[in-house]
C-alpha cells in the first residue's frame, strides 16, 4: 500500500487534501498515529526544561498535531458531505477517543502551569494566549484529580450519545420517508419532482431535517400533507431519550466547572456573556412574534374557509402570497438557474464589492465528481485561496447548508485559505439545476461564511477567520445575503434559464411586496426553537426529565412561545444542531442567529447609507471586520467597522416587530 496521504502535508496547490489518493482505510491509522504524534509533541513542550515563553509553549502547541488536524479536517468534511457506512462506523469509533484525546491534553497539569507563565506583550500574542488559558480552564484545568476523572467519563458518554444521535437522524431521513403507492396522492408536486423519488412503482418523500417539509406547500391532497407533518415531527423517536440523558450530563459538567446550568457555561465565552442578557433579547421579540403569526394563521384560515392544521400553513400560506400579492414563488424558479446564481450572483457581488476574481481549476478533484473548485484572486491578482463548492443533495449528506475550512489561513504556516461551501440543492434528472428564492438565499449566506474563511489575514490558525463566537459567526453571512435581491446584482443573475430573459421587474416587486408575509410564521418557528434549546440548557445540575415530549410542551409554554400551529423549526427528536455534537456544536446557542442579526441589521443600514455595492464599501468591511477573524475582539472589530456599539431597532423593523 502506497503512504498514506496524511502522513504528510498535500503537494498540491494550496494544500488541498489530495482526495484522488485518499481512501477509507487510510482515516483510522492517520487518526491513531496523529493522536499519538500530538500527544508526543504535547509532552515535550510540557516537559522542557527552559522558561515557558509564548513561543515554546503557545506557538509550539499551535504548530502541534498537524496529521491529526489534516486528518480530521478532512474527515468530518466528509462525514457531513458524503457518509458512506464505512465513514460512518469510523465515526462511531474515532468520536469518543477524540473526546479522549482532547481531554489528555487540557488536563495535562505540567502543560497548564506553563501556559499560566506565559507573558507577552503583542497583542496577537496575547489574544491567542487568553484563548488558550479560557480553553484549558473551560475544560476543567483548574478541577481536582477525582472531578476530572468524571469530567472526563461525562465528555466520553456525550460524544457516543451524539454520534448516535445524529446517525439515527441520518437513517430517520428516508427510514421515515412518505411513501406513497397511488400518484394521485402527490398531486401538486412538479412531473420532475415526482420523477426524482420514483423507485420501483413506488414514491419516497424522504424527509429534510426540519419541521416544515418543503413539498407541505404545493401537496394538495389534505391527507397526505398531514401523514408528511407527523411523519417529520416524530422521526427518529429514540432520540428524545439520548436527549434527555444528554442535557441531563450537560447540567452536570456545567456544574464541576462552576456554573449553574449549561446555558451559563455555554455564554460565558460568547459576546452575550451571560444568560440574562440572552433572555432579555429574546423577551423583546417573543411577544410581537406570536401576535403576528396568530394574525397569519387568521389569513390563512380565512382563505381555507376552515379552521387549519400546522399541516395546512405552507399550503395556504402559499395561496394567500398568490391572492393578496398575487405571487407565486415557484415562477421565480425559471430564473434562478444555480450555476448563475453562483458565477453571476454571488462570485459578481463579491468581484463588485472586493475586486476579487475567480477561475474554476478542472485540474483539482475533489471528493465526488459534483463538486466543483475555483480559485480566488485579489484585484491586484495575488492569490487569495480556493473555493470548494458542492451543491447538490445527495443520501450519505446531511441535511442544511454549510461552509467549513479544508485548510486555515495563517501567517504561522504561511497557508493561505481552502474553504468549502456545502448545499442541498436538488439534482435535476437533466438539464440544470433551478433554485427556490430561499436556496438562492442561502448560497449567498453561505458564500458569507466563505468570505470570512478567504479574508483571514491572522498570525495562528486557532483564531483564523471563521474561528470567532458562535453568536457572532453567522453575522457576516447574513450580511452577505442582502445581496441576493440588490437591484444589480439580481440583474445579472437572475435571467431565464432557457430564454435568457431578465426576471420580469413586476414578479420582483410582487416578491418583495410578498416578502413580510409569513413573516410571524419564520419568527415564531425560529424563537421556539431557540427557546427548546434554552430549557435544555437551562437544566439545573440533578433536575431529571422523566417525559421528553412532556418537558418540550412545558417548556414552550412557559417561554410563551406555544402555538399549536407553528411548532418549532426543529424539535428535539432531530435538533442536531444542539445534540448531534458532544462538545457542544449550538447547544444554549441556538440563539445565536438572532443575535448575530442585530449586527447584521444595522450593517444592512450601514451599507445602504454609504450607496450600498462598492468597493470602498467591501474594502472598509474587509479590512475592519473579515481579514481580523477571531484574533482580537470581536465586538471592537465590530465598532471599527460600524463606528459605534449595535441597537436592536434595525432588527425589529427587519422583522415587522416594532411595536
Ligand atoms: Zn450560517
Amino acid at each position: 500500500m502506497a503512504e498514506n496521504p496524511f502522513f504528510a502535508p498535500s503537494t498540491l496547490p494550496y494544500r488541498l487534501p489530495n482526495f484522488a489518493e485518499i481512501q477509507e482505510e487510510h482515516y483510522l491509522p492517520a487518526f491513531e498515529r496523529g493522536m499519538a504524534d500530538h500527544l508526543r509533541e504535547v509532552e515535550t513542550i510540557a516537559g522542557d526544561p527552559d522558561p515557558a515563553t509564548f513561543t515554546n509553549t503557545v506557538e509550539a502547541l499551535e504548530r502541534s498535531g498537524q496529521i491529526l488536524k489534516r486528518t480530521s479536517t478532512v474527515f468530518f468534511s466528509i462525514a457531513s458531505s458524503d457518509a458512506t457506512d464505512g465513514i460512518r462506523e469510523i465515526e462511531s469509533e474515532i468520536s469518543p477517543k477524540l473526546t479522549k484525546h482532547s481531554d489528555a491534553i487540557h488536563l495535562n497539569r505540567a502543560l497548564y502551569e506553563r501556559i499560566k507563565q506565559v507573558a507577552t506583550d503583542d497583542p496577537e500574542e496575547a489574544w491567542l494566549l487568553e484563548k488558550y488559558r479560557e480553553d484549558f480552564v473551560r475544560a476543567g484545568a483548574d478541577l481536582s484529580e477525582f472531578e476530572q476523572e468524571r469530567l472526563k467519563e461525562i465528555n466520553e458518554e456525550l460524544s457516543r450519545l451524539a454520534t448516535a444521535f445524529s446517525q439515527n437522524l441520518l437513517t430517520a431521513s428516508t427510514a421515515s420517508a412518505l411513501v406513497i403507492e397511488d400518484v394521485k396522492e402527490l398531486d401538486g408536486l412538479s412531473e420532475s419532482a415526482i420523477k426524482a423519488i420514483e423507485k420501483d412503482g413506488k414514491y419516497s418523500l424522504p424527509l429534510l431535517n426540519f419541521t416544515n417539509q418543503p413539498a407541505l406547500a404545493e401537496l394538495t391532497d389534505r391527507q397526505t400533507r398531514r401523514k408528511l407533518y407527523e411523519l417529520s415531527v416524530n422521526r427518529a423517536p429514540e432520540n428524545f431519550d439520548l436527549a434527555v440523558r444528554m442535557a441531563t450530563l450537560r447540567a452536570e459538567r456545567a456544574a464541576l466547572l462552576g456554573y449553574p446550568s449549561h446555558a451559563a457555561y455555554s455564554v460565558a465565552d460568547q459576546t452575550a456573556k451571560t444568560t440574562d442578557a440572552v433572555e432579555e433579547m429574546l423577551g423583546k421579540l417573543v411577544g410581537p412574534a406570536v401576535a403576528n403569526a396568530r394574525r397569519e394563521a387568521e389569513a390563512l384560515s380565512e382563505q381555507a374557509g376552515f379552521p387549519i392544521e400546522p399541516w395546512d400553513w405552507s399550503f395556504y400560506a402559499e395561496k394567500v402570497r398568490k391572492a393578496r400579492y398575487d405571487f407565486d414563488s415557484s415562477e421565480l424558479r425559471p430564473y434562478f438557474e444555480l450555476n448563475r446564481v453562483l458565477k453571476d450572483g454571488v462570485f459578481h457581488a463579491a468581484g463588485e464589492l472586493y475586486g476579487i476574481t475567480f477561475a474554476e481549476r478542472d485540474d483539482l478533484v475533489g471528493y465526488h465528481p459534483d463538486v466543483q473548485i475555483f480559485e480566488v484572486f485579489n484585484a491586484d491578482g495575488s492569490q487569495l485561496g480556493l473555493f470548494v463548492f458542492d451543491p447538490y443533495a445527495r443520501p450519505t449528506k446531511r441535511g442544511g447548508a454549510w461552509m467549513n475550512n479544508l485548510v486555515d489561513q495563517s501567517h504561522l504556516f504561511g497557508d493561505l485559505p481552502v474553504v468549502m461551501n456545502n448545499l442541498n440543492v436538488t439534482k435535476p434528472a437533466k438539464g440544470p439545476a433551478l433554485l427556490t428564492f430561499d436556496e438562492v438565499n442561502t448560497a449567498f449566506h453561505e458564500f458569507g461564511h466563505a468570505l470570512h474563511g478567504l479574508f483571514s489575514n491572522v498570525r495562528f490558525p486557532r483564531v483564523s477567520g471563521t474561528e470567532v463566537p458562535r453568536d457572532f459567526v453567522e453575522y457576516p453571512s447574513q450580511v452577505n445575503e442582502m445581496w441576493a435581491t440588490w437591484p444589480s446584482v439580481l440583474a445579472n443573475f437572475a435571467k431565464h434559464h432557457e430564454t435568457g430573459e431578465p426576471v420580469p421587474a413586476e414578479l420582483l416587486e410582487k416578491m418583495k411586496a410578498a416578502e413580510k408575509f409569513n413573516q410571524g410564521f419564520a419568527t415564531v418557528e425560529y424563537l421556539a426553537a431557540t427557546l427548546l434549546d434554552w430549557a435544555w440548557h437551562k437544566l439545573a445540575p440533578g433536575e431529571t426529565v422523566e417525559d421528553a415530549e412532556a418537558f418540550e410542551a412545558a417548556a414552550l409554554e412557559r417561554a410563551g412561545i406555544a402555538f399549536e400551529l407553528v411548532r418549532p423549526r426543529y424539535r428535539t427528536n432531530y435538533f442536531a444542531h444542539i445534540f448531534s455534537s458532544g462538545v457542544g456544536g449550538y447547544s444554549a446557542g441556538y440563539y445565536s442567529y438572532v443575535w448575530s442579526e442585530v449586527l447584521d441589521a444595522e450593517s444592512v443600514e450601514w451599507f445602504k447609507e454609504n450607496d450600498g455595492l462598492k468597493r470602498d464599501n467591501g474594502d472598509h468591511f474587509r479590512s475592519t471586520l473579515l481579514s481580523v477573524g477571531g484574533s482580537m475582539d470581536v465586538m471592537a472589530a465590530f465598532r471599527d467597522f460600524r463606528g459605534r456599539d449595535p441597537r436592536i431597532e434595525p432588527l425589529l423593523e427587519r422583522r415587522g416587530l416594532l411595536t
